[in-house]
C-alpha cells in the first residue's frame, strides 16, 4: 500500500512577502546578467567592489573560529553560470567565476565567524524601517501520505436513499420485534426457509435443542457452484495451485437464466456507540484487536451483491476452517466483524472418508463484546478431535460506505451524458475486510478465496482479484460474475470492483504476453494509461529476475478509483490507485512535470513488489508491516534505478528517505518500527514514515552490511521458503545471516539478529561523534534528540561504520568497524600520520549514506571538510549540508557551520542533491522564523544564495531537458519565488496572467506549474483565485487538480482561505474527499493561513469528523499540518481546549494525535527559547559583512 502524491515539493512555502516595485524587467533567459545584476540588485555591485579583500573587520578570532575556506578556485560570477547548462553538468564541481562579483566570492569564502557573543559586541546591525512583511503564502503538493480506515457514516446521501433507509429501518424494526417475541416465547426459534438467499438455497430445519443464541442451526447443502471447492478445496479447477502455473481463464459466456431475487430483509445490528439516526456517535473510533486462535480459515466461497441505492451488501459466506493443530485447547471460532448483520448459520463437517456424505453439527453462535466478533461454538465433545474441519455457512448483510473504506461507493460525472454515474470500489487494508464480509481479519490467516459478485446488469463491469470464468444472468435485471480462486492470501488483499469504466484493451493488444495486464478507467482516461502500462511491463521482469520467482497470477488489472483514500493499493490482481498515482496525461496542456511521472512509475513498482513480498510471503502481523512496506519500498527504487538509470533515483533515497523517516524519528513521539499493535488506532499509526522510509532505510542499510550478493540471495531463498505463508524479522535475519557469512561479507563473529534488534525494537537514531585523537579516529554514539540533545539519554545502537580520508579511497559500502551497543568509544587506530592530521585532510564517515545516522565531526574535521567541498563526492556533499542543518537544530553544533555549507548553494548552482537536501533543514528554519523580525535577514540572507542559480536556470525549460535538470529548474525557481526574488516572482505573474488571458491554452511548462501557480495565487487576488479554481473544475488531469489544489492555499486573502476551507466538507464543491487533507493542509501551511486553519478546525470538528469518517485519518493528517508554525506557550493553551473538546465529543482518535502534535509544538518552542537569537545573530553578522541587501 503506498500514501498519498507527496512531491518533493510537500512541504514548501512560497512566501508571499511583497516584493518591491521594480521599473523595468528583464527576461531571466537572457544571458547578460550583468544587466540583471544591475537591475535588481544594484547594493550587490556595490559590495562586490567593497568586499574585494576586506576582511579586516574578522579581527578577534573567537575561541571556536569556524573558517571559511580560503581558495578562491571555485569563486563563481554571473557571467559564467548565465550560460545553459550542459547535460553533464549536474552534479559536477561548480563552474569556476570571474567578473563583477568576484570579489563578493572571495569575501564570501574568506568570512570567519565569531561566536555569538563576539558578533553581538562587534555588530551593532539596526532594522532597516519597520516590518515590510504583508504575509506569506504557503505552498504545498499534498497533505497525505499514510491513510487509514474507520467507520462508515452509512447514510446514502441523496434525499430519495434517507426515504428508502428510513422505510427500511421501519421495517426491520417491526421484524427484530417480531423475531423477539417468536424466540422469547418459543424458546430458540424455528427458522424460516429462505429459498430466495443468493447462493445457499439451504432448507432450515428445526433446531434440535433450545439454546440461547438468536441464530439457528440449519441443515445445510452445498451449491452445486461450490461443491467443487467445497470438498476438495486443493483441487479446484479454477484453483491456482500454490505452486503451479496457472489454468488460462476460460471464455466467459452470458447465459439467461432467472433467478429469484435476494431478499435484503436481514436486520442489520446496530452496534453500540449507533443511534437512531444511524450515525456512529463514537467514530473515529478505537478498537481493541483480539487475536483469537484455535481455529484457521482454508478457503471462503463469498457471494455478494453490493447495492449502490441501499448502501448494503447482500451476501451468503462459506467457510472451510480447521482446527489449528497447535492449540490444544477447545477454543470457540470467532470471526471479525464490523456493522455485518448474520443470519442462516449452519455448521456441517464431512465425514472422513466420505466427502459427499455431510453432518450437521450443534452450535452455539452470538455476537461478541461490542458486536466486533461473531462467535461460533461448537459442541466440547468434539474437543477431542484435533484435525476437526468444518464449514461454516451463513448469510450477512454489510454495509456500503462513503468513506472510501471496506466496500465503498464513489462517483464521478459521465462526459458524454453528464450525469453523475456511480460505482463501487474496495479499501479492505489494513482492517477492514471485516466491514464487509465475517472473516478471520488478520495478515496471518491465509486462505483462498472463490468469489462471485451479483451486480445490477447497468454496471458493465465487475473486476476481483482473479479472471472472471464465468458470467450469466443472476435474475432479471441482475448479472453473476464468478471469479476463480485466489492464491492463498490475507483477508486484506481481497477486492472487486463494480462499475461502467473501461478497458485500455492492452490485453487485447500484447494478447500473447503472460499476464494478461489491463488498466481500467472513465472512457476520457483512457490514452492517459500508456506510461504506467509500460512501466508494468519494464518492472514485471525486473521483479521476476530480481527474486528468482515468477509472477503466478495470469491478469493484473489496474485500476483508477475517482476518490481513493491511498495513493494506491496492492490487491493481488486487483491494484487499485488514486487517478493521480496512475494517470499521466501526455497532451501537451496537460503534461504531468517529471516529478510526477517519477511518482507514478515509483508507485506502480511498490506495489507489484508487494506481489512478491506482502502478498505471497506476508508478515505475520501488523507489528512487523515495515517489512511489506520497506521492502516495497527498496525493490521500488531497485526497479526505477534499473529502468531510468538517468534519475539516479539511488542518490535521491539518500535526500527524500532520511527526510522523511528522520523528521518523525527524531523526538519522543516516535515509536520502535516494529510496533505492538494493540488496537484500531495503533494499526493505522503504523502505516507512517517510520515502517515506510525507515523500513526501505533499514534494508538498504542491510545490503550494504551483507553486500547486493548475499542480500539478494537470501531474498530470494526466504521467498521460496515461505511462499503463501507468513514471516516474522527473525525469519529475514536468519536467511541474512546465513547468505552474509557464505559469501564472506558479515564476520563469522557477527549475526544480524545482533546488529538489527537495537535498529528494530527502539525508536530513533544515531548521532556518531567523530574526533581526531592523535593519529587515532575515535567515535562515540549518542542519541539525535528534539528538542534538544541528552547527554543521559543511554539508547546505543550497532553501528556500521565506514569511512574515507584523502589517503584512503576503498569506495565500497561495506562496513569495515562496528561501534557496538556496549562500546563507550570506538578507536581506529592509525587513521592519520602527524602530516595528515591537520584541517587539509578530509575525513567523511557513513559512506554514500548506507547508515542509518548522522555524523558530527570535531571543529578540525568540519573544516577540513568546507575547505575541500567541492571535491567530495555528491551524497557526501549533501550529507554533510542536512547533517550540519539538523544538528544545529537540536543544539548539537552552532548554526555558524550549516549557514557556511549554505553558502555553498551560491556556488553549486547546477548540483541538484545538494539542492534538495537544503529543503528539510530550511523549511524547518522558514516555518520558524516567517512570522519573525529574523525572517527579514533570513529571506535576504537565501534570496541571496539562490538568486545566481536562478539566474542561471530562470523560469524558461529549453526542450531535451534531462529529468534531473527538470526537476532542479522548478527546485531552484521554488527557493527563489519563495525567497520573494523578483525576477522568480514577476516572471510568474506575467506567465500565469498570460494564461488567464486565454484558458485553453495553458503556457506554463508541467515542471513549474507549481512554482508559478502558487506564486501567482499568493502575490495576486480573487481574480487569479477565481480562475484557478474554476481550472481545477475543468481539469481532466488528476495531477492537474493536484497542483490547482496546493496553489488555491497560497492566497494571501483571508476570506478566500476560509472559503476554501469551507469547500472541504462540502461535497458539491467538486474537492473529493481523498484531497481534503491536502487542501486543508495548503492553507495550514500558509503563514497567513494557519490561523484560519485552527479556527475553521475548532469551529467545525465534529463536522468535519462525520464528514470524513476515521477512513483514513484525514483529521488527524490536518492536525499534524497544523503545528509547523505553533512556536509560543498560547498555542500549546489553544491545543489543549481543542483535545478537550475532542474528548468531549468522544473523538478519541483525534484527542490522541493532538497529544502528539503537542510534543512538535514543545519543540518549536523549545527552539524558539533556545536558538533563535543565536541565529539571528549569525545571520545579522553575514548580511552586515557581506553588505547583502536586505529588500
Ligand atoms: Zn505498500
Amino acid at each position: 500500500m503506498e500514501g498519498g502524491y507527496v512531491n518533493e515539493e510537500d512541504s514548501d512555502a512560497i512566501m508571499g512577502v511583497e516584493s518591491p516595485a521594480i521599473t523595468s524587467y528583464t527576461d531571466p533567459k537572457q544571458p547578460n546578467a550583468l544587466r540583471a545584476s544591475a537591475i535588481y540588485a544594484p547594493t550587490t555591485t556595490t559590495t562586490a567592489t567593497n568586499a574585494s579583500g576586506n576582511n579586516k573587520s574578522l579581527t578577534n578570532p573567537p575561541i571556536a573560529t569556524f573558517a571559511l575556506t580560503t581558495t578562491t578556485t571555485t569563486a563563481s560570477s554571473l557571467s559564467s553560470t548565465s550560460q545553459p547548462p550542459s547535460p553533464s553538468a549536474i552534479g559536477s564541481p561548480p563552474p569556476s567565476t570571474g567578473g563583477p562579483l568576484n570579489g563578493f566570492v572571495t569575501k564570501l569564502r574568506n568570512f570567519k565567524f565569531n561566536d555569538t557573543k563576539n558578533i553581538r559586541k562587534r555588530l551593532h546591525f539596526d532594522y532597516i524601517s519597520k516590518d515590510r512583511f504583508l504575509g506569506g503564502q504557503l505552498k504545498t503538493k499534498n497533505g497525505q501520505k499514510y491513510v487509514f480506515n474507520g467507520p462508515p457514516s452509512g447514510v446514502y446521501v441523496s434525499k430519495p436513499c434517507l426515504v428508502v433507509t428510513a422505510f427500511i429501518m421501519v421495517v426491520i424494526l417491526i421484524f427484530s420485534i417480531l423475531i423477539t417475541y417468536f424466540v422469547t416465547s418459543h424458546g430458540l426459534g424455528k427458522p424460516e426457509a429462505n429459498p430466495s438467499y443468493i447462493t445457499a438455497q439451504a432448507q432450515s430445519k428445526e433446531h434440535p435443542e433450545g439454546n440461547s443464541t438468536s441464530v439457528a442451526t440449519a441443515q445445510f447443502h452445498v451449491p452445486d457452484w461450490l461443491k467443487d471447492n467445497f470438498h476438495t478445496s486443493t483441487s479446484s479447477p479454477n484453483r491456482i495451485k500454490d505452486e503451479e502455473n496457472v489454468v488460462v481463464p476460460p471464455v466467459v459466456k452470458e447465459e439467461e437464466k432467472t433467478i429469484v431475487p435476494p431478499v435484503g430483509d436481514i436486520p442489520v445490528v446496530k452496534s453500540e456507540g449507533v443511534n437512531d439516526d444511524g450515525d456512529d456517535i463514537t467514530k473515529p473510533t478505537d478498537r481493541l484487536l483480539q487475536l483469537h486462535e484455535g481455529w484457521r480459515p482454508i478457503h471462503y466461497s463469498i457471494v455478494i451483491e453490493p447495492n449502490v441505492e441501499t448502501s448494503t451488501n447482500n451476501g451468503s459466506l462459506v467457510i472451510e476452517i480447521e482446527r489449528d493443530a497447535k492449540i490444544t485447547s477447545w477454543e470457540p471460532i470467532v470471526l471479525d466483524v464490523y456493522n455485518v448483520s448474520i443470519s442462516n448459520v449452519r455448521v456441517i463437517r464431512s465425514l472422513e472418508g466420505n466427502e459427499t456424505d455431510e453432518v450437521e453439527l450443534d452450535f452455539d453462535s452470538d455476537y461478541g463484546e461490542n458486536n466486533d466478533s461473531f462467535v461460533v461454538k461448537l459442541n466440547p465433545s468434539l474437543a477431542s478431535e484435533t484435525q476437526l474441519k468444518i464449514a461454516l455457512s451463513l448469510d450477512f448483510v454489510s454495509q456500503v460506505t462513503d468513506t472510501l473504506q471496506g466496500v465503498y461507493k464513489t462517483s464521478y460525472i459521465n462526459p458524454d451524458t453528464k450525469k453523475t454515474e456511480w460505482m463501487i470500489s474496495t479499501q479492505f487494508s489494513p482492517i477492514d475486510a471485516r466491514r464487509a464480509f465475517p472473516c478471520f481479519d488478520r495478515p496471518d490467516m491465509k486462505a483462498n478465496f472463490t468469489i462471485s459478485i451479483v451486480r445490477n446488469s447497468n454496471m458493465s463491469m465487475a473486476l476481483s482479484n482473479m479472471p472472471k470464468y464465468h458470467s450469466d444472468t443472476h435474475r432479471l435485471g441482475y448479472i453473476r460474475d464468478e471469479f476463480m480462486t485466489t492464491p492463498k492470501m490475507p483477508t486484506y488483499l481481497v477486492a472487486f470492483i463494480v462499475s461502467n469504466m473501461v478497458d485500455s484493451q492492452y490485453a487485447n493488444s500484447d494478447g500473447q504476453l503472460f499476464p494478461r495486464v489491463e488498466i481500467w478507467t472513465r472512457p476520457n482516461f483512457v490514452d492517459m494509461t500508456n506510461y504506467a502500462y509500460k512501466m508494468v511491463r519494464k518492472f514485471l521482469p525486473y521483479y521476476e529476475e530480481y527474486f528468482g520467482i515468477k509472477n503466478k497470477l495470469p491478469k493484473i488489472d489496474l485500476v483508477s478509483v475517482p476518490d481513493f483514500g491511498f495513493g494506491a493499493m496492492e490487491n493481488w490482481g486487483l491494484i487499485t490507485f488514486r487517478d493521480s498515482a496512475l494517470l499521466v496525461p501526455e497532451d501537451q496542456e496537460l503534461a504531468s512535470s517529471s516529478e510526477h511521472m517519477q511518482y507514478v512509475a515509483q508507485i506502480i513498482a511498490h506495489e507489484l513488489a508487494h506481489f512478491w513480498f506482502g502478498n505471497c510471503v506476508t508478515p505475520k502481523s501488523w507489528d512487523d508491516l515495515w517489512l511489506k512496506e520497506g521492502f516495497a519500498c527498496y525493490m521500488s527504487y531497485k526497479a526505477l534505478n534499473q529502468a531510468h538509470p538517468e534519475f539516479q533515483i539511488m542518490d535521491t533515497f539518500t535526500v527524500l528517505e532520511f527526510k522523511e523517516s528522520m523528521q518523525h524519528d527524531a523526538d519522543n513521539t516516535s515509536h520502535a518500527i516494529s510496533f505492538d499493535v494493540r488496537s484500531t488506532s495503533d494499526v493505522r499509526r503504523i502505516f507512517d514514515p517510520i515502517s515506510y522510509s525507515k523500513g526501505t532505510i533499514l534494508l538498504r542499510m542491510l545490503n550494504s552490511i551483507v553486500g547486493d550478493e548475499a542480500f539478494r540471495s537470501a531474498t530470494q531463498d526466504l521467498l521460496k521458503t515461505f511462499a503463501y505463508a507468513n514471516i516474522d524479522r527473525n525469519d529475514l535475519w536468519v536467511f541474512l545471516t546465513r547468505h552474509g557469512h557464505e559469501m564472506g561479507t558479515l564476520p563469522k563473529e557477527l549475526n544480524v539478529k545482533n546488529i538489527m534488534d537495537s535498529w528494530i525494537t527502539q525508536p530513533g537514531y544515531p548521532v556518531v561523534n567523530v574526533e581526531r585523537r592523535g593519529a587515532n579516529l575515535v567515535l562515540r554514539q549518542e542519541r539525535y534528540l528534539l528538542p534538544a540533545r541528552n547527554p543521559l539519554d543511554k539508547q546505543r545502537w550497532f553501528i556500521p561504520i565506514t569511512f574515507e580520508t584523502d589517503d584512503l579511497h576503498k569506495g565500497d559500502n561495506i562496513p569495515t568497524h562496528w561501534l557496538t551497543k556496549d562500546q563507550e568509544e570506538l578507536v581506529i587506530p592509525d587513521v592519520f600520520t602527524k602530516e595528515t592530521n591537520n584541517n587539509n585532510t578530509v575525513l567523511y564517515l557513513n559512506l554514500n549514506r548506507q547508515g542509518y545516522y548522522r555524523v558530527n565531526y570535531d571543529s578540525v574535521s568540519w573544516l577540513a571538510l568546507k575547505k575541500n567541498f567541492t571535491l567530495l563526492p555528491r551524497i557526501t556533499r549533501a550529507q554533510l549540508l542536512d547533517d550540519a542543518l539538523h544538528l544545529s537544530q537540536a543544539e548539537y553544533l552552532p548554526y555558524d557551520i550549516p549557514l557556511t555549507f549554505l553558502l555553498e548553494l551560491y556556488t553549486s548552482v547546477d548540483d541538484e542533491l545538494l539542492w534538495s537536501a537544503a529543503k528539510p533543514g530550511l523549511n524547518y528554519l522558514i516555518y520558524n522564523l516567517k512570522r519573525e523580525p529574523a525572517y527579514e535577514t533570513f529571506r535576504a540572507f537565501m534570496k541571496f544564495i539562490v538568486r545566481p542559480a536562478f539566474d542561471h536556470y530562470g523560469l524558461n525549460e529549453p526542450d531535451n531537458e534531462s529529468h534531473l535538470q527538470l526537476k532542479h529548474r522548478a527546485l531552484v525557481a521554488n527557493f527563489a519565488c519563495k525567497f520573494n526574488y523578483d525576477r522568480c516572482t514577476q516572471v510568474a505573474q506575467m506567465r500565469f496572467r498570460e494564461w488567464m488571458r486565454d484558458a485553453k491554452k495553458n503556457p506554463i511548462k508541467p515542471n513549474l506549474k507549481s512554482v508559478i501557480y502558487c506564486t501567482a495565487l499568493s502575490e495576486g487576488s480573487y481574480p487569479e483565485w477565481y480562475f484557478a479554481y474554476k481550472q481545477y473544475k475543468r481539469t481532466t488531469s488528476a495531477s492537474e487538480k493536484e497542483e490547482i489544489l496546493t496553489s488555491l492555499g497560497c492566497t494571501s486573502k483571508p476570506w478566500l482561505l476560509s472559503k476554501y476551507l469551507n469547500m472541504t466538507i462540502n461535497s458539491t464543491s467538486g474537492i473529493l474527499k481523498q484531497d481534503g487533507a491536502l487542501a486543508f493542509r495548503a492553507v495550514a501551511t500558509n503563514a497567513i493561513g494557519y490561523e484560519i486553519a485552527f479556527d475553521f478546525l475548532q469551529t467545525n470538528i465534529k463536522e468535519i469528523a462525520d464528514y470524513y469518517g476515521d477512513g483514513f485519518s484525514t483529521l488527524t493528517e490536518m492536525i499534524k499540518s497544523l503545528t509547523i508554525y505553533m512556536n509560543k506557550d498560547y498555542h500549546k493553551q489553544q491545543l489543549q481546549l481543542l483535545a478537550a473538546n475532542c474528548h468531549k465529543l468522544g473523538l478519541k482518535a483525534v484527542e490522541s494525535a493532538i497529544n502528539l502534535a503537542m510534543e512538535q509544538v514543545n519543540d518549536n518552542i523549545y527552539w524558539r527559547t533556545h536558538s533563535y537569537d543565536k541565529l539571528k545573530s549569525f545571520l545579522e553578522s553575514i548580511v552586515s559583512e557581506f553588505q547583502i541587501n536586505i529588500f
